[in-house]
C-alpha cells in the first residue's frame, strides 16, 4: 500500500501523511489555533492569494512527507468544480478560481526537489473516496451526500462531470429561491444551512429542528419538506446511475432522520430493478476527506 499526502482546504487547511489509509502522526492545519498570536494568520485563507495558498501547501506536504519519506503522491480536496487539477468554480475561496492547483502545487514541490504526483479533487468526492478506502470498497460505486452549510454530492470512482447533487431540483414551487447560487427549486435551497437561515430569519436552524421534534406547525412541516428534499435528489441518483450505496455525513448530520428518509424514498422508487440501494448515516468524521484526498490520488496515480 501507497503512502501518500492528503490535504483538504475548506475555511481552513488540514493536511495528514496517510499510510495504507491511515492518518499517520500529527496534522498539520491552518490557520493554527495554537499559534494564535499569530497575526498573519488572523485574516484566514479567505485573504490569502492563489500562489501563497499553493505555497503555504507545498510547504506543509515537504514537511510531511520529506525526501526518502517514500511518498509519491498528494491530493488536494477543494470544495467546488475541480476538473483536471484546476479549480473551476468555488464559492468558499473566490480567489482559487481558475487556479491550476494540482500543477502549482506539484512544480512547487519539485523546485523543493520533491517528485510528487499532485492531483485535486471537489471535496465530497474526497468523502465518497474516504468511505470507499476506509470501508474496503473501492471497487464499488459510492455515493455520498455531505450535509453542512451547502449539501456536497460526492462520488467514487471520479467520472468526468460537475456531479453538482446539491443543485438537483426537487421541487417546481416558484417560491423556492434560497439556494447560493440562485437556481430556483434547488435541494441546497431546502436543506443548506444557510438557506435555512434565509428562510426562518427568526431562528436558527437548530431551533427550527427543536420545535419542529416539539410539535410546532410551521417548523414540522419544514423538516418534512427538508427530509422530502433529500430523498427526491436521492431518488433522481437512482433513476439515473442506477441503485447502490448512499451514505450520508456532514457536520449537520444529526438532522436527518434515516427512517424517515427510507420511507420516503420507498414512495420515490417503485422499479423493482431500482430497489436495491443501500443507505446508511456516517457521524461528521473530518479524517475521512483527508483519507479519500490521498486514496484519491493514490487511485489516479495509477
Ligand atoms: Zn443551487
Amino acid at each position: 500500500m501507497a503512502k501518500t499526502v492528503g490535504v483538504v482546504m475548506t475555511e481552513k487547511v488540514v493536511a495528514a501523511l496517510l499510510d495504507d489509509h491511515k492518518l499517520v502522526g500529527e496534522l498539520k492545519r491552518y490557520p493554527d489555533h495554537t499559534a494564535e498570536h499569530d497575526s498573519e494568520q488572523n485574516g484566514g485563507l479567505i485573504e490569502m492569494p492563489a500562489d501563497a495558498l499553493a505555497d503555504l501547501l507545498c510547504d506543509y506536504i515537504a514537511a510531511l512527507a520529506p525526501a526518502g519519506s517514500g511518498v509519491e503522491c498528494a491530493g488536494i480536496a477543494v470544495p467546488g468544480i475541480v476538473r483536471n487539477g484546476i479549480i473551476e468554480d468555488s464559492p468558499n475561496l473566490p480567489q482559487l478560481k481558475g487556479a491550476k492547483i494540482a500543477a502549482s502545487v506539484q512544480n512547487g514541490l519539485a523546485s523543493r526537489g520533491l517528485d510528487y504526483k499532485v492531483s485535486a479533487l471537489n471535496d465530497a468526492d474526497a468523502v465518497a473516496a474516504g468511505v470507499a478506502a476506509t470501508r474496503g470498497q473501492l471497487d464499488r460505486l459510492v455515493r455520498v451526500w455531505t450535509i453542512g452549510n451547502g449539501i456536497g454530492y460526492g462520488r467514487f470512482p471520479y467520472t468526468e462531470g460537475p456531479w453538482e447533487g446539491g443543485h438537483s431540483v426537487v421541487t417546481l414551487d416558484p417560491k423556492e429561491k434560497y439556494c447560493a447560487c440562485g437556481g430556483r427549486g434547488h435541494l441546497e435551497g431546502i436543506t443548506g444551512h444557510r438557506a435555512m437561515r434565509l428562510r426562518f430569519l427568526d431562528m436558527e436552524p437548530d431551533e427550527v429542528f427543536e420545535a419542529a421534534r416539539k410539535g410546532d406547525k410551521r417548523c414540522a412541516d419544514f423538516v418534512e419538506l427538508w427530509h422530502l428534499a433529500l430523498a427526491a435528489a436521492t431518488a433522481s441518483q437512482i433513476h439515473f446511475e442506477g441503485p447502490g450505496k448512499f451514505y450520508f455525513t456532514g457536520r449537520d448530520i444529526d438532522r436527518l432522520e434515516i427512517a424517515r428518509l427510507r420511507e420516503h424514498l420507498y414512495q420515490m422508487v417503485k422499479m423493482s430493478p431500482l430497489q436495491n440501494y443501500t443507505i446508511e448515516v456516517i457521524p461528521e468524521d473530518p479524517t475521512i476527506a483527508l483519507i479519500g484526498a490521498g486514496a484519491a490520488a493514490e487511485h489516479a496515480g495509477r
